[in-house]
């Protein structure tokens, strides 16, 4: 005999909406996918178009590996990846940004998304997919380049209590802004660019410097105040970080966000408390209360010693060793401003 009970299964629609609110939260979270989907790739190129902060239009568009029509229907379900094929593979440490499987699927579910495709090399046409709200709606043969174009429209048109919690187009735009600066730092070998209503934010040229980089994004007077920071295992105390390489600014050349600290561990962007932490101290008093100076900072650590499995939306990494971490990058953001005569001499620190 069964009694009555209100405890009952979502439907899957349900299901899959709320699933997406935790993937992608605003714009920045889709543009963010949609970037690592093109440097996962190979591509040489990824041009991201906004409208209205990301709100209205989304657009990536790569020259990367590409589809071909079964790849794309493959593609937007749910769970779908080409990336791994299990457990073991994320145990022994994965390379590639993405792996879940999710972001098309759950991105689609709450937007109308288009998918025009080419498989690299192959001759024809490509292929067009619209999947609306969760549903393949369409898939046909359309000329496009090699590559992969992928366009976001009206995002959570179908939840409409996540689209009234967006901001204002000025702060989500900031935030696709910062996303996509950040790749595009990481990736000086790849030409990236902005475009915002419009107007071209910014665009790297690929050329592989990352000071030619910082220059695209940055402007001139940023980029001519960056010194190099480069410290391997023997030069740095011990710790987890094997090594650390990149550019910071001179101390005269800050801003009161800390926005302009770039951080990232074995490529991924990341924020630590450990991290700007050791920053801001090889900087000392030279920075006034609240200034933060231009980082673009890359830390090696062995593959074991960090769990990618984090979830996609959290930026924030801890280390087994803050206080050793940072250690290290105090000492290698140290050692550069001395070596450029940009620090007071200070005392020895226990
Ligand atoms: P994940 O990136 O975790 O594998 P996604 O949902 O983001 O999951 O993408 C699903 C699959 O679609 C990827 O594994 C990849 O094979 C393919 N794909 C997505 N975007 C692109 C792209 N820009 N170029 C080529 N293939 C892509
Ligand atoms: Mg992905």
């Amino acid at each position: 005999m069964s009694e009555e009970t209100n405890i009952r299964r979502l439907d899957e629609d349900t299901v899959a909406r709320i699933a997406a609110g935790e993937v992608v939260e605003r714009p920045a979270s889709a543009v963010k996918e949609l970037v690592e989907n093109s440097l996962d790739a190979d591509a040489n190129r990824v041009d991201v178009t906004v409208e209205e902060g990301g709100t209205e239009l989304i657009r990536v568009a790569d020259d990367g590996r590409g589809m071909n029509e079964a790849d794309l229907r493959a593609a937007v379900r749910e769970h779908t990846t080409s990336k791994i094929e299990g457990l073991e593979d994320l145990e022994s440490g994965v390379r590639t940004l993405g792996f879940r499987g999710e972001a098309l699927h759950t991105i689609g579910s709450v937007s109308r998304l288009t998918i025009c495709s080419r498989p690299r090399g192959a001759d024809g046409a490509g292929t067009e997919l619209v999947y609306e709200g969760g549903d393949v709606t369409s898939v046909e043969p359309v000329g496009c380049p090699e590559g992969t174009t992928v366009e976001v429209e009206d995002l959570f048109y179908n939840t409409p209590a996540r689209r009234k919690f967006l901001k204002t187009t000025a702060t989500e735009f900031a935030h696709v802004n910062r996303v996509v600066t950040r790749y595009a730092l990481a990736n000086p070998d790849v030409a990236v660019s902005l475009t915002h209503d419009d107007r071209e934010v910014f665009a790297t040229t690929g050329q592989g410097d990352l000071q030619a980089a910082v220059l695209s994004v940055y402007g001139r007077e940023v980029a001519s105040s960056m010194i190099r920071v480069e410290a391997d295992e023997d030069e740095l105390p011990p710790g987890p970080v094997d090594a650390v390489s990149g550019l910071v600014s001179h101390p005269e050349t800050n801003r009161s966000s800390r926005e302009y600290l770039a951080t990232y561990v074995n490529g991924r962007a990341v924020t630590a408390d450990a991290i700007r932490e050791g920053i801001m101290g090889a900087y000392g008093t030279q920075l006034g209360g609240d200034r933060y100076p231009f980082v673009v900072l890359f830390l090696e650590v062995p593959g074991d010693a960090v769990d990618v499995n984090v979830h996609p939306r959290k930026r924030e990494v801890r280390f087994d060793d803050d206080d050793a971490v940072r250690r290290q990058i105090d000492a290698a953001v140290e050692s550069a401003l001395l070596e450029h005569g940009l620090l007071r001499s200070r005392a020895p620190r226990g």
